[in-house]
């Protein structure tokens, strides 16, 4: 077993020698932006907050935010806290919401990715003996290369296949003997649904495990990967502006993900208010890098929503758990007031034995929000009749109406007719904003 993944000195420390190595990363991570980033030694200034001020995670709440916006106003190398000399890699955002942002890597913030990946890919149950089909995109997404960095790390074989070409894919799954698969879980589903469709039996295959993550996916999603794959899944979560995958990483207990607190003070915060929450209470997460040498920002707002605790985990680790984000407040959907995450959507048509392909469009009628989904209809359902199908709609409506609290229109569509994501899926259109409403 490779042992020396299971980083069992830092991974079970206590609560008050991991409080700590945070206290003393902090302190030099402020002293290191202050000198070497204008815009912390600004805002800081104009805050009266000196360096030395800052003693202890106690401190924390005392220094300014870092948001997306001030990583656009600061493209491409404004906030880098070194010479671009010793910049060995660059990544950008998938520029899912907006315009690209980018971020720079030291070699030693290198190493560091590659090994909290090695700690998520170890918690999976694998090591050097496993093959890592890596599904997730390579490129400026910071995705396939995460993972990649992990598998070299646990001395596993890595198997960078990208994302796309499903054929190819799965024809890679089968010869190549792969044990673990990363993608995302929009991915791994369509994966899954195209080995149903070629008459495999997941079973012939080796894959046992999957790590799943850079978008929302709900636990009923994951039962159906992983009754689908034959497979455990787990969720991993991460983001450019912090590192990539795995700032946190999800364990054998599948109840949420381990946050890499010697690389990451978590903070979740009152969007409105920007008042620190207690743990257990669901709020904006908020991440500071405390080890990080390029781009090492100082309580950055992912606009992510989850729920923080400490309480014990059964895997043994201490580090704080994070609940899987059930969105970003820029994904929230506002609906005649009404506050709606796409996943509350998702949830109610797994419960009801739909698949996860479904489209939610959202529009403005004589000054009226309307919801429509869009909902693929399961291979039996294929031949009712009208009648019988009108029914399925208004069963899953009365379902989505209960769940929300407001009316949504479903439409049940043909199996396979909607477009199906290699990388993160996009399962909203809100009309409303095309229109600058
Ligand atoms: P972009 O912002 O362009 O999408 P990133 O790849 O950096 O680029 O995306 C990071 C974001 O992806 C996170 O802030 C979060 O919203 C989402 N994300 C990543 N992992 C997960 C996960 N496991 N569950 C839910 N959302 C996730
Ligand atoms: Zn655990």
């Amino acid at each position: 077993m490779a042992e020396r993944y299971w980083q069992k000195e830092i991974e079970t420390a206590s609560r008050e020698e991991i409080r700590a190595i945070q206290d003393e990363r902090l302190v030099k991570t402020v002293k290191h932006v202050y000198d070497n980033v204008e815009m912390y030694r600004k805002r800081m200034d104009e805050a009266g907050i000196r360096p030395e001020d800052i003693k202890s995670v106690d401190d924390l709440k005392k220094l300014p935010f870092t948001t997306k916006q001030d990583l656009r106003d600061y493209y491409p190398y404004g906030l880098f806290a070194v010479p671009t000399k010793d910049v060995v890699r660059l990544h950008a955002s998938s520029g899912t919401t907006g315009k690209q942002i980018v971020v720079g890597y030291t070699q030693n913030d290198l190493d560091v990715w590659a090994d909290i990946a090695a700690r998520q890919l170890y918690a999976v149950g694998a090591d050097e003996n496993d093959f890592i089909h890596v599904a997730y995109g390579y490129g400026l997404f910071t995705g396939g290369f995460g993972l990649h960095g992990g598998a070299g790390r646990i001395g596993a074989t890595a198997i960078p296949v990208s994302s796309g070409n499903t054929d190819r894919q799965i024809t890679i799954l089968q010869d190549f003997g792969s044990t673990v698969l990363c993608c995302t879980p929009s991915y791994a589903m369509y994966i899954a649904e195209q080995i149903k469709a070629k008459g495999i039996d997941p079973k012939t295959l080796s894959l046992k495990a999957g790590i799943f993550g850079a978008e929302p996916w709900t636990e009923e999603m994951r039962h159906q990967i992983e009754e689908m794959l034959d497979i455990k899944a787990y969720d991993v979560y991460g983001l450019t502006e912090i590192m990539g995958p795995c700032v946190s990483y999800e364990c054998s207990a599948q109840t949420g993900m381990h946050v890499n607190e010697d690389h990451f003070i978590v903070e979740a915060i009152d969007p409105e208010t920007e008042e620190v929450l207690p743990y257990g209470v669901p709020g904006e997460l908020v991440f500071t890098c405390i080890s990080k040498e390029c781009c090492p920002f100082i309580r950055y707002r992912t606009r992510d929503i989850g729920v923080l605790t400490v309480d014990k985990c059964s895997c043994g680790r201490t580090f704080v758990k994070m609940t899987k984000p059930k969105g970003r407040t820029d994904d929230m959907l506002i609906i005649r007031g009404v506050n709606v995450f796409p996943s509350q959507i998702e949830t109610v048509l797994l419960r009801m034995g739909y698949s996860p392909n479904y489209k939610i469009y959202v529009d403005r009628v004589n000054n009226t929000d309307t919801l429509l989904i869009h909902v693929e209809m399961n291979e039996d359902m294929f031949s009712d009749t009208v009648a019988k199908i009108k029914e399925h709609e208004k069963a899953l409506e009365a379902e989505l109406r209960s769940l929300l609290g407001i009316g949504a229109d479903v439409k049940l569509v043909s199996p396979g007719s909607i477009e199906r994501s290699m990388g993160k899926a996009k399962r909203v259109e809100d009309k409303r904003k095309l229109i600058g409403g």
